[in-house]
């Protein structure tokens, strides 16, 4: 703050100087403190995100609100998170009743909440037991600890994990190491070790890359890569990764922290295919907004971990797992997951028929509520379009419209995201 104080002194020197004036109205210098502070608050952040697209003040279900009062209908929900939409009664309920009770009080003690969200996502999935992290990355470090125990309980000396190209698995050393695009990974050398890597959705690549190296125990990968580009694994897939698991007595990985908690239609992804996973992670839409994530195993790797291997502060929190049990209960609820499917199937069957024969548009996928676009050149432009047209979306792996809706968005507002982008993705593409 001493900061800003130096920079305001210094700029009301300056139109005193240039006004020539002894002082100046009150009005004057709050224009100027105004300036002054929001030059410094934004030069107080690292700038890890580059300029930001708007300033947005407001929530409610499918629709946001900038500071200006201009609003914008959402369907990128937090990218994956906000799945039950912005400001739900359900779940600002639970966090305002958990946090007048008991916001925080430590791994120390036991937490009802945290018992009773891990029974509901046990429940919910089939897997066995589930540890509380506060975020996508490090649920996936979780999982890729255990995936080392298991290979030193195979007397592998460097456990390696198979993980995919094109992967994304967060941003710590560990997970972007894991994670298939040189753009996470550029700068941040050395590496961590014990990652192997095959091309996604290709037995054959994944059999030569296994057979080629004795030290892999664990497969990790996203049953749909969402930063990846929206790339869907054809049906059979996981069923081959889970007998090729079974086969060499691997851990099967699946990071499913955008595809979980209903947004393809079931509560985790792997559910459409009728394998288990032994490990899965999950984190976005677990908490509709507040910051939760969790990995769960299943059998013999719900066994690995033992008193002291792993922990958090924060994780699994009375606050956080409020407002997760607020949001599974919805999602249960209100049947919300199967929902996300019809929505996206209207969205997706919207966008082929506004599209058809669209050149440069060279695929529309998905399943549920995460819905890709494919163009055939670079569109990051479409996005400060859609802004301006009163749409939010996204697009990842430079030529992919990524759009991620809430689950409570009406057929109307469904269909108001293709009308408004259709249009958009036509110029663009006439340009
Ligand atoms: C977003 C994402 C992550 C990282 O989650 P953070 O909460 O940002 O750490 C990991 N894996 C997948 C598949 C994701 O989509």
């Amino acid at each position: 703050m001493s900061g800003v104080k130096a920079l305001l002194q210094r700029q009301s020197k300056q139109i005193q100087d240039q006004s020539g004036a002894a002082s100046l109205p009150f009005f004057i210098i709050f224009e100027y403190a105004k300036d002054a502070i929001e030059t410094m608050t934004d030069q107080a952040l690292m700038n890890t995100y580059g300029t930001r697209a708007a300033t947005l003040v407001k929530g409610d279900g499918a629709w946001l609100w900038d500071a200006d009062g201009n609003r914008y209908l959402d369907a990128l929900s937090g990218i994956a998170v906000c799945g039950l939409g912005h400001s739900h009664p359900a779940v600002a309920k639970a966090v305002a009743e958990q946090a007048t009770t008991l916001t925080h009080c430590s791994n120390f003690f036991t937490i009802p909440n945290q018992e009773l969200l891990a029974e509901k996502l046990c429940t919910a999935s089939g897997m066995d037991n589930v540890f509380f992290g506060n975020s996508g990355a490090e649920a996936n470090e979780a999982a890729i600890k255990m995936a080392r125990l298991h290979g030193r309980k195979k007397g592998i000396k460097l456990p390696t994990v198979l993980v995919m190209d094109n992967a994304f698995h967060g941003r710590t050393l560990a997970t972007l190491s894991a994670s298939g695009g040189r753009r996470v990974q550029a700068g941040f050398e050395p590496l961590v070790r014990g990652f192997a890597r095959a091309i996604f959705d290709d037995m054959e690549s994944l059999t030569t890359v296994a057979d080629n190296n004795a030290s892999i125990c664990a497969i990790f990968v996203e049953p749909i890569q969402g930063e990846g580009g929206i790339r869907v694994a054809s049906p059979e897939y996981l069923q081959q990764l889970r007998a090729f698991c079974d086969q060499r007595g691997w851990l099967l990985m699946l990071d499913e922290v955008q595809t979980g908690n209903g947004r393809t239609g079931k509560y985790f992804y792997y559910q459409h295919s009728g394998i288990m996973p032994d490990v899965v992670t999950t984190s976005k839409g677990l908490g509709n907004g507040v910051p939760i994530g969790a990995c769960l195993a299943h059998g013999e790797a719900a066994e690995l971990m033992k008193p002291g291997n792993h922990g958090s502060t924060f994780g699994g929190n009375p606050l956080a797992c409020a407002a997760a049990l607020a949001t599974i209960t919805t999602l249960q609820d209100e049947n919300l997951s199967a929902r996300a499917e019809a929505l996206g199937d209207r969205i997706m069957a919207g966008f082929r028929t506004a599209l058809a024969g669209v050149e440069h548009v060279v695929d529309i996928r998905g399943k549920g509520c995460m819905i890709g676009i494919e163009l055939n050149k670079p569109c990051k432009s479409l996005f400060p379009a859609a802004m301006a047209a009163g749409l939010i979306i996204n697009v990842t792996a430079d030529s992919v419209i990524r759009l991620l809706p809430s689950f409570i968005m009406t057929d109307d507002e469904a269909d108001q995201v293709v009308a408004i982008l259709a249009p958009l993705i036509k110029d663009f593409t006439q340009d």
